[in-house]
């Protein structure tokens, strides 16, 4: 365990403050911050531009997010990287590198595990261990960045955990990744991905971030919804829309419904029609941009060994989508990245977790 303070949870403001006693000028500040945020240096001792003597007074008083890679996999299909990283308590989390035309792509965790319950998904079976710091979070973007020496231009917040259930060290992340004095990523450029947490939804659209929201939808009705996802019973089905289309008002940003396709359980054409249904109601809140107000995202679900849910063949996955695109709705199926290297979210973590306890490799 470190028990020094991680300098890395400091915001430029709070790095201000915090080095006042040591007579810090405001230029070294920012050289101190730009080392941190902007190049991701794993010690002080990286710092060349700083004197010595401060760099030593620095490692006696913080220490920098402890967050080690202990395995990464990548495909030979596309480039894709899944990481495992060992955080200093000795948990460990999973995050994603995704290579695409328009640039480098980041899906980072939130949480160690999730206590939402999702009956399909892997990262929540042993329920929530801890919340990340937001200087976690941004870990995993910089150890990526410098894994792979290239600039990270999108995040998404989909790994595991449940974003609005860590909702200020989420924001504090926000706030850090998109600051200039930081990696300055556009809004426009992350999305976070809730299970439906109401006052969390409302709140963030007044933060003044607007990211892009996906809302874990994985179901066209309400006893649907509560059958495979339990926080619906918590917030219901209308609530969530209300709450989406409050932040759709409030950013302008398209909203992005998630859809987990499970054969014989939410993938039959009336259920399709059902979801068209459902959401007309944001064709009519549209602001008339090429787009309209949202789309729905379609992931074939990626089965567990833990459950039996399966995926649906693609002539009913597709009969789905077109029962949707027939109603005038931007339709995507989620393209598969790093299929050789294949795991749902959160398999990775439990994998290594599981075989780290058994003693194999
Ligand atoms: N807690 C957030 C982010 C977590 S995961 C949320 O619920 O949105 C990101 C997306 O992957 C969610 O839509 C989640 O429901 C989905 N997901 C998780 N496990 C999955 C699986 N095995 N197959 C398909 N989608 C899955």
């Amino acid at each position: 365990m470190v028990d020094t303070v991680d300098i890395c949870e400091l915001n430029m403001d709070e790095l201000t403050e915090a080095l006042k006693p040591l007579s810090v000028k405001s230029f070294r500040t920012a050289q101190i911050y730009d080392w941190l945020h902007k190049r991701g240096v794993l010690s002080f001792q990286e710092m060349t531009n700083i004197p010595l003597s401060l760099r030593e007074e620095l490692g006696q008083r913080y220490r920098i997010t402890v967050m080690e890679a202990e395995d990464i996999l990548i495909s030979k299909l596309d480039g894709t990287r899944k990481y495992i990283f060992s955080l200093y308590d000795g948990n460990c989390i999973e995050a994603v590198l995704m290579r695409y035309k328009h640039g480098n792509s980041v899906c980072i965790s939130s949480q160690v595990g999730c206590s939402m319950g999702c009956r399909f998904c892997a990262s929540t079976i042993d329920g929530c261990v801890r919340n990340l710091t937001a200087a976690e979070m941004l870990a995993e973007v910089y150890r990526i960045g410098r894994d792979i020496k290239e600039r990270i231009s999108n995040i998404v917040i989909m790994g595991s955990g449940e974003p609005l259930d860590n909702y200020d060290e989420v924001v504090k992340f926000l706030r850090m990744i998109t600051d200039e004095n930081g990696l300055n990523i556009s809004a426009r450029n992350i999305t976070l991905s809730t299970c439906g947490i109401v006052p969390g939804i409302l709140k963030l659209a007044d933060e003044g971030i607007p990211v892009t929201l996906a809302l874990s939808l994985h179901a066209p009705s309400q006893e649907k919804r509560e059958e495979i996802m339990p926080i619906a019973k918590k917030y219901r089905l209308n609530e969530v829309l209300d709450a989406c289309m409050h932040y759709y008002r409030k950013t302008g940003r398209r909203l992005s419904f998630e859809y987990s396709v499970i054969s014989g359980v939410n993938d039959n054409v009336t259920e399709a029609g059902m979801l068209a249904g459902l959401l007309k109601r944001f064709k009519g809140a549209s602001r008339g941009g090429r787009d309209g107000a949202f789309h729905i995202n379609l992931i074939p679900v990626n089965p567990i060994k833990e459950r039996s849910y399966r995926s649906p063949d693609r002539s009913t996955l597709m009969r789905f989508k077109d029962t949707l695109e027939s109603e005038g709705i931007n339709v995507t199926v989620r393209r598969e990245m790093g299929r050789d290297i294949s795991s749902a979210c959160g398999q990775l973590r439990r994998r290594y977790i599981e075989n780290a306890g058994s003693g194999s490799d």
